[in-house]
């Protein structure tokens, strides 16, 4: 089958690659979709087994991208840039300028951002070659650290599943949230404001003793995180959490984190839907830290500053839509990650008219 044809490159519009000699920069830029905006998504680093396995991440998290853009309602597409290249060893200043001078080749096509792997500080260099580049520190327009808004727009995404699914607040609700890293830690703390009973777990032992201590959690193993007696499991590490083998340990009511692409096929969706636990979809529920970069795309190209108040109201739109998914899943007897994929890519298909 020819690269065109593929499953992986169907429905993309563009994939880049770059090779600067000097710097050393190898990287893809896969561009999604543009029907609804500039082609926004962050920049990964990442020292990938091969080629082929940078270009299959690109296409995945630029598509990724699309749908997520998509369901916050922002007038932004999916793309996303990758770096090969092991962040903790082949970072340069020069490496960074060279991928901000392939983006700036792309003449705003593409928007980068943080990924993982990839700082403000790396950030800054590819500034210094190109300006479509967010998620910078310093500038009336800029946004800053993702984190906290992603973990707000998980604590209203929790609370408001809460209500739905078990008609009651966050108060004395058991939540599990694995990994604590910059969401999970941000989000056991609203939780625990709110007076939720958490358990936390992080592969690094010290932080989740360091996070349970500051907000009352229990912190457990990382391998016990899926035996809880929570009714919500929140997923705040890696992607794959939810697995065929991990599932039928998980006794939660409801699933609902920041982590990406948490199901690890797409029969588990239906899994979890049969067995009558509620799933919110990730990418509608962890879409706080893009609106917030959409904050700062959207104060350059109007030469103002970043709007918190427009955050807000992003925030709230994707807490309602949240609530559309899980209502329309239990009308149609529809798993909910189905149907907010459908809904995305309706409304990519719209705008591309
Ligand atoms: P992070 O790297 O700061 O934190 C992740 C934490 O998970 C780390 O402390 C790590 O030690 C821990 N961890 C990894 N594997 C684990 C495991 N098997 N068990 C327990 N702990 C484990 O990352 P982050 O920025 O907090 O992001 C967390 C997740 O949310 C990621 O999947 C990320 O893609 C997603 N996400 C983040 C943002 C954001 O604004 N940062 C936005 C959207 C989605």
């Amino acid at each position: 089958m020819s690269f065109f044809e593929s499953t992986a490159f169907e429905g993309h519009e563009a994939l880049h690659a770059f090779n600067d000699q000097r710097s050393g920069l190898k990287c893809f830029i896969a561009i999604h979709s543009t029907a609804r905006g500039p082609a926004t998504g962050g920049c990964r680093m990442w020292a990938y087994a091969g080629e082929q396995a940078a270009v299959d991440d690109a296409l995945k998290l630029s598509r990724a991208m699309s749908y997520k853009n998509a369901i916050a309602d922002l007038d932004l597409g999916g793309g996303k840039a990758v770096i090969i290249g092991d962040a903790r060893t082949a970072k340069t200043p020069a490496l960074f300028e060279a991928f901000g001078g392939a983006v700036d080749t792309l003449g705003g096509t593409y928007w980068g951002a943080e990924d993982v792997g990839v700082t403000p500080e790396d950030l800054a260099y590819a500034a210094r070659r190109t300006r479509y580049m967010a998620g910078l520190t310093g500038r009336p327009a800029s946004s800053g650290d993702p984190s906290p808004v992603t973990a707000e727009g998980v604590k209203r995404g929790i609370e408001m599943t809460v209500k739905k699914v078990l008609d009651r607040s966050l108060s004395g609700v058991t939540i599990a949230i694995q990994g604590v890293g910059h969401v999970g830690a941000r989000l056991a703390e609203k939780l625990a404001a709110a007076g939720a009973k958490l358990y936390v777990t992080d592969l690094h032992e010290a932080t989740a003793r360091a996070v349970a201590a500051k907000v009352g959690a229990q912190a457990v193993p990382p391998h016990a995180i899926y035996d809880t007696d929570a009714l919500v499991f929140a997923p705040c590490a890696l992607g794959g959490a939810i697995s065929r083998e991990t599932l039928p340990r998980i006794r939660a009511r409801i699933i609902a984190g920041a982590a990406n692409n948490q199901l690890a096929d797409a029969e588990v969706g239906r899994a979890i839907y049969d067995r009558g636990t509620v799933y919110a979809p990730d990418f509608v529920l962890n879409a706080g830290g893009i609106i917030n970069i959409a904050a700062e795309i959207r104060a350059l190209a109007e030469g103002g500053a970043y709007d918190p108040d427009w955050v807000e109201l992003k925030l709230e739109r994707m807490t309602v839509t949240l609530s559309e998914v899980l209502d329309r899943s239990v009308r149609e007897r529809r798993p909910t990650d189905v149907i907010a994929n459908e809904i995305a890519r309706e409304r990519i298909a719209a705008a591309r008219g």
